[in-house]
């Protein structure tokens, strides 16, 4: 209990009232006079700061406050004791037995009714455990910014004015500025994004998505120049900061987007040797069409494919891509086939130079040209060692019907000339025995045998020239050379009274009209030759076989000895010596359709039921 004696009353309190309410008060009360001497404490005040009322009288609770808050405190409490206004603190007071506790101090003047100062009343509580939990959750931000600022992202804050408050390790590292140089500074975005068309762009577009987005991609100049790529969070909206009026983190994507760039690149480089791997290996090749094809897989595996070019030149022949366009920003490699330089590659760069940078060119686009070229060469290699083939394999075909042709021609001819040779020598006796009518009738037989040898000789140069169909190039509607040829044929068909079916379905076709004409004419010829007794049919028609389209024509005929499927294609080869015909038909139908690329062959039942004579082409056209 407090020993200050009551002298006043106040408001028709005695001021004995007044202290009783004082001690029973929860809080710490202190009534001091109007130089800030200590007049009276209560209960309260006596338990927090653990001293007796008898100790804290006058200036003497200064003396419990902590050294290192003595000074401060005391200042102020004097201070505001000289300037009669109100005082508070927060400070540690050393009680006995115990390190010390936070206590809060809180005192206002107390004036007589004419305003002059009579003293304070003050308050104090202790706040020792808010103190502690305070001091532990500044270590704990203290932590957590310490976290931040090391943290490998990119952490921005700008306040009310927007200007920059936070500028963490990782945006120095990423930018090469410094939070000093960036902190406050009203050139901030300026720096960060010198082109001010791209800082206007980058503005207007965070401004449409507000203070919540993320992974906005955001190109940052650094200090050295380079630019780079930061995904940009905006999480203001998520995690309200005080005095951050816009903050987020940014993620520095550079080295992730280059080489997600550089991968790219590689899929395509890889898919150009890939796609140009499948050409090449495409069976029937052509080089024209090959290189042609293998130009147009250049431009859209640089890296720049809208300005880029290419050009094949092979055996000074162009294959170039749409738009072509010569540059100084060039690429080239040869193309070496049998060790000779046949050609080459080349690839510019249609662009402007400021565009492209230094150089327009990758140093894998350096290589990929150089396999590219290889490949091609290698291709083009295979391709003419097929045709060498082709030729070696027609060339032994020739050579081989050559030796036919010359025993066929020795053979068919020796009799004829034997003959002439016997008729000339027994000319010669008649004429000896002036026997002038046997004379006529020896030289009659040798023109004839002439005659007919002469007839032989045109049908084996005409097969001999047959060789010659190598590009068959028009579109040739076999319908239409069917119908004409039976239209030809129709007093034979007629007189034979053979019933014709002919499918209208046949496709078009590849190649050389007349040669495939006289195909016609020579298997509907034979058709109409070689038919049996009544009813006679004939079926003309087009069926599939393995995806190939096989021409037909089938008669109810006399038919053909299985043995003699093969033969009957050779020259000069009848089954019936006696039957009328030369064995021609057959040889030259087959040279026809084997220069066309395509295959003859007969199928039959055997003898007395019919045959079919089969034909491909090599060249469909697709209608
Ligand atoms: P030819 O002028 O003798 O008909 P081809 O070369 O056209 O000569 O035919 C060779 C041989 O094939 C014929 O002599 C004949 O024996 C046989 N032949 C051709 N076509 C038919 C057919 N449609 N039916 C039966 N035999 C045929």
């Amino acid at each position: 209990m407090s020993n200050a004696k009551p002298n006043k009353t106040y408001s028709g309190f005695d001021v004995r009232w007044y202290k009783q309410l004082v001690d029973v008060s929860p809080f710490g009360v202190v009534i001091t006079d109007a130089k800030g001497n200590c007049l009276h404490v209560n209960r309260r005040w006596q338990e927090i700061v653990g001293m007796s009322d008898k100790r804290v009288l006058g200036k003497s609770w200064l003396q419990a406050i902590h050294d290192d808050d003595n000074e401060p405190v005391t200042q102020r409490w004097q201070e505001a004791v000289r300037q009669q206004q109100s005082f508070f603190a927060e400070y540690r007071l050393c009680k006995p037995q115990e390190q010390f506790i936070w206590v809060a101090c809180d005192a206002n003047p107390v004036f007589t009714p004419g305003g002059k100062l009579e003293g304070y009343v003050g308050s104090v509580t202790d706040i020792s455990d808010v103190k502690r939990r305070l001091i532990e959750l500044e270590k704990s931000v203290e932590g957590i910014q310490t976290v931040i600022s090391q943290m490998p992202v990119i952490l921005f804050a700008f306040d009310k004015k927007g200007r920059l408050c936070a500028w963490n390790s990782e945006a120095e590292r990423v930018s090469g500025y410094s939070a000093a140089e960036m902190i406050n500074s009203p050139n901030a975005l300026a720096i960060l994004c010198p082109d001010a068309n791209y800082r206007y762009q980058m503005l207007d577009a965070l401004k449409e998505r507000g203070s919540e987005f993320q992974d906005w991609e955001w190109q940052l100049t650094a200090k050295d120049g380079t630019v780079k790529t930061i995904a940009l969070s905006n999480i203001t909206k998520i995690h309200p900061m005080k005095n951050w009026a816009s903050w987020g983190v940014g993620v520095d994507m550079t080295e992730r987007r280059r080489t997600e760039y550089n991968l790219r690149e590689r899929v395509k480089e890889i898919t150009c040797l890939y796609k140009l791997s499948q050409i090449s290996n495409r069976p029937n090749l052509d080089i024209s069409v090959f290189l042609q094809e293998v130009v147009g897989l250049i431009p859209p595996s640089w890296q720049f494919p809208d300005k880029t070019c290419a050009r094949i030149v092979y055996e000074s022949e162009a294959f170039a891509t749409d738009p072509f366009k010569t540059s100084v920003a060039r690429l080239s490699s040869d193309l070496r086939v049998r060790g000779r330089i046949v050609g080459l590659i080349e690839v510019y760069y249609m662009g402007g130079k400021a565009e492209a940078g230094s150089d327009p060119f990758l140093p894998e686009e350096r290589l990929l040209i150089d396999e590219m070229a290889l490949q091609v060469s290698r291709t083009i290699g295979h391709v003419l060692s097929r045709q060498d083939l082709a030729l070696m394999e027609e060339l032994s075909a020739r050579a081989q019907e050559l030796e036919q042709f010359s025993h066929v021609i020795s053979h068919d001819l020796r009799t004829p000339l034997t003959a002439i040779g016997g008729y000339a020598e027994f000319l010669h006796k008649q004429i000896n025995q002036n026997n002038i009518v046997q004379a006529k009738s020896c030289a009659q037989q040798i023109t004839d045998i002439s005659e007919r040898m002469e007839k032989r000789l045109e049908e084996i140069l005409k097969l001999a020239k047959l060789g010659k169909i190598v590009r068959p190039a028009e579109a040739v509607n076999l319908n239409d050379i069917i119908r004409e040829t039976l239209v030809m044929l129709a007093p034979r068909i007629e007189k034979k009274d053979i019933k014709v079916s002919l499918s209208d379905n046949l496709p078009f076709v590849i190649g050389d009209q007349t040669r495939l004409c006289e195909v016609v004419e020579n298997l509907l010829d034979n058709a109409i030759k070689y038919i049996g007794d009544k009813p006679n049919r004939l079926e003309i028609g087009c069926r599939t076989e393995r995806n190939i389209p096989v021409f037909y024509i089938k008669d109810n005929g006399i038919g053909i000895d299985q043995k003699h499927f093969d033969s009957i294609f050779d020259l000069f080869w009848r089954i019936n010596k006696n039957a009328e015909g030369d064995g021609t038909g057959l040889a030259i139908v087959k040279r026809i359709i084997e220069a066309h690329g395509g295959r003859i062959w007969v199928e039959s039942d055997g003898l007395g039921k019919g045959c079919c004579f089969c034909f491909t082409l090599g060249r469909i056209l697709d209608r």
